[in-house]
Formats: structure tokens, sequence, C-alpha cells
């Protein structure tokens, strides 16, 4: 097995939370190498309470151990560096936007409704559907707006 085929691997696993969104464009894979065989991939969380975590290292244990080229994979969580939204990519980011209605907050700390644009988007509860995010308000089109920390 190769680096880049690994490289593709990888970008057929998915974050549980987001289905269709990769844990390469999530920005969680850090490292990855090939050792007779025995693959070592290094991630990073998102957040240290997720609980998806497991989930994602088994997901990618078994896309390598499926492969009759690999004979094992070992899955290290990663302490640094830490991750920051500047690591998504930029399909990660739209597919964010279009599919989940999850917005990532600006530097000066404003937010933009992934659903019409506007920016009266105004934060509600610091409580959301997982402790990765929080729920916002677009005061525009009155739709509910989640934000990834
Ligand atoms: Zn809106």
């Amino acid at each position: 097995m190769t680096l880049p085929s690994i490289d593709a691997v990888l970008a057929t696993v998915d974050d549980p939370e987001y289905p269709g969104l990769s844990i390469v464009d999530l920005g969680l894979v850090e490292s990855f190498d090939v050792a007779d065989g025995h693959v070592t991939v290094g991630l990073i969380p998102t957040f240290s309470g997720c609980p998806a975590l497991q989930m994602i290292a088994d997901d990618v244990v078994s896309a390598f151990e499926s492969r009759s080229d690999v004979t094992g994979c070992t899955v290290e969580w990663l302490a640094g560096p830490v991750w920051g939204t500047d690591r998504l990519s930029g399909q990660g980011r739209a597919r964010l936007a279009s599919d989940y209605t999850v917005v990532l907050r600006r530097k000066d700390g404003t937010l933009r409704c992934p659903v019409c644009g506007s920016d009266t988007v105004t934060d509600q509860s610091m409580a959301g559907p997982t402790r990765c995010r929080s729920i916002a308000w677009c005061n525009e089109c009155r739709n509910p707006v989640e934000v990834m920390r």
C-alpha cells in the first residue's frame, strides 16, 4: 500500500455526525504512514468530548483492514495540534453550510446564515445537539443555524 492510496482510503471515511463529509475534509487527519503493510493513522479530535471519536477510529480501522494489501491498522488520537475550523477544506465548509446548515464563526465573532446569506445571526443557546455545536438563529429567514465551535 502506498501513501497516496492511504490518503484515498481516508477520504472515503465519513464523520458519523456528517454523512457525506470525510474526515479528510473535516481536517481530522494529521499524519499517516505504512510499514510492512501495517497502516498507522494519526488523527486529531475536533473536540475532546465528542462521542463520535471511537466510531471514527473503528471506521478507519475497518476501511483499511478490509484491504488485502494491509495487515493491520492502528489509529492514534494525537494531543496536538489543536483542531480548529481553519483545518476544514473548502469542500468541507461548503458541504457543512449547504447540507447541514452548520456555519463557522468568523474571526471577528460574527456569523453568516448558510441558508439566506444574512449577517443577522444571533446566538441562542450554548447547548447544541452535541458538545461540538451550538445553536444560533437567523433573524432574516428565521432558520435555526448550527455553529461549529
Ligand atoms: Zn438566514
